[in-house]
């Protein structure tokens, strides 16, 4: 008998233990060599005052195992907790987030009987990087940090995903026409990185219509690479197609650790009932055997669940489960798959894991940095808090502000507010906030454009401090390489 692979396992929140139980009964029952290790996680960690949820001999267990079996938690509601799934994501370096969605008509009601298409998200950056600020009176901020190695992780991954799978479309989906910058940047690196696949169809859609096509006609996508909102949004949708959001499980791939659970919540909504769909964390268990190397146990778990499904063993969550009499419980379930193991579907395609390639062999190379760019700030926005002031006013201020008390070296260029332009040329219909951007430019004597300094920078912050006015960030304004690494203000 082989050694047994040490894996770490979270029960969760709501649902969690339910299906987690019904899940580890499935892969003893199947001959799984696996020697867990328990940790707790979630809303009682939280509780105990761990606002991470997670207590710090916790990680030990994950750093010692690299492997992780997790239920879904709660995230309390409110301030002062973080989502602990962003938490682990990003500590531990999981930057792929694989999530295959397949239909199983007809077994499984479904509008779309040919699906079968696997959404990568970026699992690290984003909005998800939580790095958020009230600002003003009126205006609340969240940062959209998105990073070359992120993207170039991503992307990577998303195609030699695609070639060991045997996949023959990678579609990036971005919202570039508006994020030119961040999102621009996603895409440019899918744009770098498709030629060396040369083998594998590529496209780029814009989100909203991508999205828009993936609810109409999911069969025409294949592997769908995206950032990581976008990405948890539209994978929701995909499984929620295929029958059930309750049916995908996932993948979490880093380059030590990786992290295996279902796509969906805690759903406490139906937690303590026994009734839960424990499929997405098997199947995202099953992920797991092929990624320990025990293909062998993974084909025989899938291939019994397959077989459940075609004989009509279904939870109460399944599209259509009400017309065909009473559905099985969470433990029932498991049993019904326990009960066919060693058997494989009749009509769905069997799998076999034989050649499979571990999600650590499809890991793409380290990045490497590049070297820096030149780079020279050539002005400073000022965000500043004025409650009760116009556009015009503000300008006439400021103006002045550019050499007194303290020469500064600046122009006014304009002043935006939530974005749009409003000064110079404002109009009156646009509404504004008490939150107003202005964009100050980096002048010789004669005018003309130049560098400014940091030094540059303080002096004309000093000024704007010593007029009362509340400056609450800057942000330089840099060239790189001669590019300007700042966008236009809308309307500019
Ligand atoms: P959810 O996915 O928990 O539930 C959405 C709906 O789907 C509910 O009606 C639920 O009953 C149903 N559902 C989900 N999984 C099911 C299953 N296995 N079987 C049957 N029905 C199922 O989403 P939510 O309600 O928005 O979130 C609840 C909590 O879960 C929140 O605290 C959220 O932060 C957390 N959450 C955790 C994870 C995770 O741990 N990976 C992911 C998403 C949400």
């Amino acid at each position: 008998m082989p050694d047994k692979t040490p894996i770490t396992v979270a029960y969760g929140d709501g649902i969690g233990p339910e299906i987690m139980q019904a899940t580890l009964k499935v892969l003893d029952a199947a001959g799984a060599r696996l020697a867990p290790e328990v940790i707790e996680i979630g809303e009682s960690v939280y509780k105990a005052g761990h606002s991470s949820g997670i207590a710090p001999e916790s990680w030990a267990s994950l750093r010692r195992t690299k492997v992780f079996l997790k239920s879904p938690i709660t995230t309390p509601q409110g301030g002062g907790f973080k989502s602990l799934n962003v938490t682990i994501r990003k500590t531990l370096g999981l930057y792929a987030n694989v999530r295959p969605c397949v239909s199983y008509h007809p077994f499984v009601q479904t509008q779309h009987p040919k699906m079968d298409l696997v959404i990568v998200r970026e699992n690290e950056e984003d909005l998800y990087a939580g790095i958020e600020h009230r600002q003003t009176d009126e205006v609340f901020q969240c940062l959209k940090l998105i990073t070359r190695p992120g993207c170039e992780k991503i992307v990577r991954y998303a195609f030699e995903y695609a070639r060991a799978h045997g996949r023959k479309k990678v579609t990036c989906m971005t919202k570039d026409n508006i994020m030119k910058m961040t999102d621009g940047l996603f895409h440019r690196v899918f744009d770098e990185i498709a030629p060396l696949y040369p083998e594998i169809e590529t496209e780029h859609s814009i989100i909203d219509i991508g999205a828009a096509r993936l609810a109409v006609r999911p069969e025409r996508f294949d592997v769908i690479v995206t950032p990581n909102l976008y990405g948890d949004i539209i994978s929701d949708i995909a499984a929620e197609l295929t029958g059930s959001v309750g049916l995908a499980g996932s993948a979490n791939i880093g380059e030590h650790v990786a992290m295996f659970e279902a796509i969906h919540g805690s759903a406490p909504d139906i937690a303590g009932k026994g009734i839960a769909n424990p499929s997405g964390l098997l199947l995202g268990a099953v992920m797991m055997l092929v990624h320990i190397r025990q293909a062998d146990v993974a084909a025989k778990v899938h291939n019994a669940w397959l077989k459940a499904i075609e004989d009509g063993v279904y939870t109460a969550d399944l599209h259509g489960a009400a017309r065909l009499g009473r559905p099985f419980g969470s433990m029932d379930f498991a049993d019904a798959v326990i009960d066919r193991l060693g058997h494989g579907p009749e009509r769905l395609a069997r799998v076999s894991y034989a050649d499979a390639p571990t999600e650590r062999r499809t890991a793409p190379p380290n990045y490497v940095r590049r070297a820096p760019a030149k780079k020279a700030i050539v002005g400073v926005d000022v965000f500043v808090h004025a409650g009760d002031a116009s556009a015009d006013y503000l300008a006439g201020r400021m103006q002045t502000l550019t050499h007194q008390p303290r020469p500064a070296g600046f122009s006014l260029q304009m002043i935006t507010n939530r974005g749009v332009k409003v000064w110079p040329g404002g109009f009156p219909e646009t509404f504004c906030t008490d939150h107003w951007r202005c964009r100050f430019m980096g002048v010789d004597a004669a005018g003309a454009p130049r560098e400014v300094s940091h030094e540059d920078i303080i002096a004309l912050l000093h000024n704007l401090a010593s007029d009362g006015l509340d400056f609450i960030k800057t942000e330089h304004l840099c060239t790189f390489d001669g590019e300007a690494g700042y966008a236009m203000g809308q309307g500019q």
